[in-house]
């Protein structure tokens, strides 16, 4: 009943294990206030698990969201699929609660499938605005036994992820739409 949340936020530093640990980044949503837009009010009682939505990066000025970007490796300006993790990462037992996509870069490059394994990474975004629509849950959060069962498991979060925005119903197609028009 939460469902979509939108959410506009800064992208900042997290504890850098999405890709140290898993090799599948994460873009760590800002919890500064100043920073923080979020449609479900409070940011701190959002419902924890997995989910899938949309996301774009943009920075302010120059390409900015919603504007075109022909660069087919570029990060901004562009409305990526992602596998969205909210909570407290039970895996590391965390004490504040992130809200932390993975932005899958196959769904903008059809062709290059490596990507649905999380290996496909587009450099680093830090400090760029990010636009964020939480549209689907996909399961509750888990802590697993070791780091390979977790990647195993974000992998086929991506999998959903990617097969779940590729339907065309109307929340999906206006999600991804106002991701890419926002700001
Ligand atoms: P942190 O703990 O600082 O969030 P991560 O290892 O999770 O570190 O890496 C996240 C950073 O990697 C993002 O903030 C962004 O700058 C960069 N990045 C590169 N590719 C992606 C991607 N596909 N999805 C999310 N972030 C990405
Ligand atoms: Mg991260």
């Amino acid at each position: 009943k939460h469902l979509p949340i939108r959410i506009i936020s800064k992208v900042v530093r997290g504890y850098g294990r999405g890709s140290k640990d898993l090799g599948i980044p994460t873009a760590n949503v800002s919890r500064e206030k100043e920073d923080l837009y979020c449609s479900c009010g409070d940011f701190d009682h959002l419902p924890t698990g997995i989910y899938w939505g949309f996301a774009c990066i943009g920075d302010g000025e120059g390409v900015g969201v919603g504007e075109k970007n022909d660069d087919d490796n570029a990060v901004l300006g562009k409305v990526h699929t992602a596998a969205i993790s909210i909570g407290y990462n039970p895996t590391y037992n965390n004490k504040e609660l992130t809200v932390e996509p993975h932005l899958i870069a196959a769904a903008t490059h059809p062709q290059r499938h490596a990507s649905s394994t999380g290996e496909t990474q587009f450099g680093d975004f830090y400090g760029k605005i990010i636009v964020l629509s939480v549209v689907g849950y996909l399961r509750p959060e888990l802590p697993f036994e070791g780091l390979e069962k977790l990647t195993d498991a974000i992998k086929k979060d991506i999998i959903d992820a990617e097969s779940l925005a590729g339907q065309s119903n109307t929340t999906t197609l206006a999600e991804r739409e106002w991701v890419g028009s926002s700001l």
